[in-house]
């Protein structure tokens, strides 16, 4: 299950209503900032979410409405210390960009607080746990080096207890290790294998984001049957042809990847303060009815076949 918080939702500059371009996806302990705009650390303050854990950033591109909001987050952090490490994900030009941010602007010299560590991201797993894993595929937009990320659950065999009930397995360690996927030895003598307990294989959750982008093509694989698409939707198609010579996303084209790639649920985001709200929900819906359009601090629970909106609760 993941957890997907907006907090900003505006595209290039900001409005009254919306913050820049950032958002945090969350699966247990794990905490991933997804790009950060300007003014990112007092809406990570204002959503309650709080700065603990928020050790990994992933940076979709180096352009600044979706990256000088690390200077600020790392000046707050050199004085509070409330993390031990850093660790910056982006592509190998956006990374010199916020290197020079930090290094060059913000630092001028002085030792960081914590430990920070520049990842350039190249196609491909980046990050991985027991259950779940982060990847980063390539995004067309203007320049080179823009990256989507995708969130993957693996696939798992649940544990069915009506049967380890049947075979009177008791609770405790013995459920744990075959739910782990190892056979055990029961105080009674019995041997049971994980099989005996554990459903067929179902798929895990999957959720893809997608930065700013003037393409789709390379994409629908990717998004194949996500659970949730999130992604820009700068233009209305009104006004395509500007969308393309910047690169960006019309509500339609985004909606219609949606739908191409059979995702479950899309949410549209970087949303400009040139079009109101219900126009860029209206053009989406058009083409796919379940589309959403986010606003700053937003949140949602992703769950394989279940989509729902939350109130963010700090545990
Ligand atoms: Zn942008
Ligand atoms: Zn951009």
């Amino acid at each position: 299950m993941f957890q997907y918080i907006f907090l900003g939702t505006s595209a290039s500059a900001p409005s009254v209503h919306r913050g820049l371009a950032a958002q945090m996806v969350l699966h247990d302990e794990y905490r991933f900032l997804i790009d950060c705009g300007e003014g990112t650390q007092r809406q990570i303050m204002q959503s309650g979410i709080g700065f603990k854990r928020l050790n990994r950033i992933l940076i979709t591109h180096g352009h600044l409405d979706h990256i000088l909001g690390l200077a600020g987050i790392l000046s707050t952090f050199s004085r509070w210390e409330t993390i031990d490490f850093l660790e910056i994900f982006a592509g190998k030009i956006a990374l010199e960009r916020i290197h020079d941010l930090l290094y060059t602007v913000v630092l001028r010299g002085a030792r960081p607080a914590m430990k920070i560590t520049f990842q350039a991201v190249q196609p491909g797993t980046i990050f991985e746990t027991d259950d779940f894993s982060v990847s980063a595929f390539p995004v067309f937009h203007r320049g080179s080096d823009s990256f989507g990320y995708l969130f993957a659950e693996k696939p798992r065999r649940p544990f069915l207890p009506e049967k380890a009930n049947e075979l009177g397995i008791p609770p405790g360690p013995w459920r744990r290790d075959l739910v782990n996927g190892l056979p055990v030895h029961l105080p009674d003598g019995r041997s049971i294998m994980p099989d005996d307990v554990l459903g067929p294989q179902r798929p895990g959750t999957r959720l893809v984001h997608v930065g700013d982008v003037g393409r789709t093509e390379s994409l629908i694989e990717v998004c194949q049957d996500a659970d949730l698409l999130v992604m820009e939707a700068t233009y209305l198609e009104e006004e395509a042809e500007m969308a393309q010579e910047f690169s960006h996303m019309t509500a339609h084209k985004a909606a219609s990847l949606a739908l191409q790639a059979g995702v479950k649920n899309l949410v549209l985001t970087h949303i400009s303060r040139r079009y109101r709200e219900r126009d860029v929900v209206a053009e989406a819906k058009a083409v796919f009815p379940e589309a959403i359009v986010a606003r700053d601090f937003d949140a949602f629970q992703v769950r394989r076949g279940e989509f729902t909106r939350m109130e963010w609760k700090e545990e």
